[in-house]
């Protein structure tokens, strides 16, 4: 038995409905113990695919379509939403303390105890840390992360595109920066949006640093034949107007995308839970927290100690199914059972609607077939887990 869990009903907390989680709501509507009460904490009805956010921005899909609506989930899961966001944890005393969301329909407590708890909360952007390597960050840049934030603001741009021509900057030139590059570029020229200007600010490493040789060669072929320049610089200050770059030049920039790396959330800190030196929860084959047993994790909120892998959604995907298992395995008292991630997982990088490069390891290739692949991969993603209207 977990420590401490007594007899009756146990309390099966989940903070967010991130990629794993909607697969571990999904398994409870079809298995939900009678012992078993399940909260989900997640400030919003809907779970935004991130996958398909450059193709939103592209104008290939509507928001709606990057949604899986949650009420539907959550009913057939059996399981009460709390419209509030988890802002502190004591692991030691089971606890979470909680904001609830402005537009939160019901009361949500201050504080939840839990008997089990299972984090998928992904990564965010710390404004804080921002502004210190990037002063002026937090006022002007359009921030990808959190991505609700980012989809509602979107439009905006398009609006004030329509009215002048703009020049669009994206900071990061990671998976997320490039695909978001093109996207911007494909919605603005075929919205007839002309004399617009795009760079992308790699903070002076090469584009895609992360993907091999071959994959990247052929993302610069794409971003010059899309007339994106590129400069490997950092971006050391953003004002109004302008980015100030380390080499002392200043960029003339309408609207700067923030896209560059993510941060654990701050509130992990203190929680008494063991975290990695980047402050993501510790966890061990089972998704399992290192330090608490009754605790597990998935996605980009954790970082796994035997055999650390490259924060994505496919991960947080994977992680899904295996998470569930041990969830409730952990509920019965039954042994758990190693989630192995895969060590290559297929990429496929949109270039605006149309053209994807595809890779796997070493092996890479591009075209419109790879496009329509991601796009059925996607929209297969989303129609599993959209359950009708309650
Ligand atoms: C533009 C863009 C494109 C991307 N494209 C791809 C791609 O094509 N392929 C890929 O593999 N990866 C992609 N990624 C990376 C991918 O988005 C992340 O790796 C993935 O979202 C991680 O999933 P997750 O389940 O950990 O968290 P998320 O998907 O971020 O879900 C977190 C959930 O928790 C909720 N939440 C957040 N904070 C709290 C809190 N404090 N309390 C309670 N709930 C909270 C959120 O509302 C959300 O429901 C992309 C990222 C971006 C920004």
């Amino acid at each position: 038995m977990i420590g401490g869990m007594h007899h009756g009903i146990k309390k099966l907390l989940l903070l967010g409905a991130g990629h794993a989680h909607v697969q571990v709501l999904t398994r409870l509507a079809q298995q939900h113990p009678a012992d078993l009460d399940v909260t989900v904490l997640t400030p919003y009805n809907f779970q935004t695919y991130s996958g398909m956010t450059p193709g939103f921005v592209a104008g290939h899909y509507s928001e709606t379509d990057c949604q899986i609506p949650l009420a539907p989930l959550f009913k057939a899961a059996g399981a009460r939403w709390l419209a509030g966001r988890c802002v502190g944890l004591n692991a030691g005393s089971r606890r979470v303390q909680v904001a609830a969301h402005p537009n939160s329909p019901g009361n949500v407590p201050s504080e939840l105890s839990y008997d089990l708890l299972s984090i998928d909360t992904g990564a965010v952007m710390d404004r804080e840390r921002l502004e210190a390597d990037m002063p002026g960050a937090s006022e002007h840049a359009l921030m990808v992360r959190p991505i609700e934030a980012f989809a509602r603001l979107w439009p905006e741009v398009v609006a004030l595109a329509r009215r002048q021509p703009v020049s669009v900057a994206v900071i990061g030139a990671g998976a997320a920066g490039i695909e978001l590059m093109l996207a911007v570029r494909q919605r603005l020229q075929t919205e007839g949006m002309d004399g617009c200007r795009f760079t992308l600010v790699t903070g002076g490493v090469e584009v895609g640093s992360n993907y091999p040789d071959g994959v990247q060669r052929r993302i610069l072929r794409q971003l010059k034949r899309h007339g994106v320049t590129v400069l490997r610089e950092a971006c050391v200050g953003i004002e109004a107007g302008r980015l100030h770059l380390a080499n002392g030049a200043t960029l003339a920039c309408d609207v700067p995308i923030l896209a560059i790396g993510t941060h654990a959330p701050p509130w992990l800190q203190g929680s008494g839970l063991e975290l990695s030196d980047t402050g993501h929860v510790l966890v061990n084959h089972f998704q399992q927290s290192a330090s608490h047993p009754e605790v597990f994790a998935a996605g980009d909120v954790c970082s796994r100690a035997d055999q650390p892998h490259a924060k994505s959604g496919v991960y947080a995907v994977r992680a899904g199914p295996p998470l569930a298992d041990n969830l409730l395995a952990a509920h019965r008292n039954q042994p758990l059972k190693p989630h192995h991630p895969p060590a290559n997982t297929l990429n496929l990088l949109s270039c605006g609607a149309g053209h994807a490069i595809a890779s796997w390891g070493p092996l890479h290739a591009e075209g419109a077939w790879a496009w329509r692949w991601k796009d059925r991969i996607d929209r297969a993603f989303m129609a599993r887990y959209t359950l009708p209207a309650p």
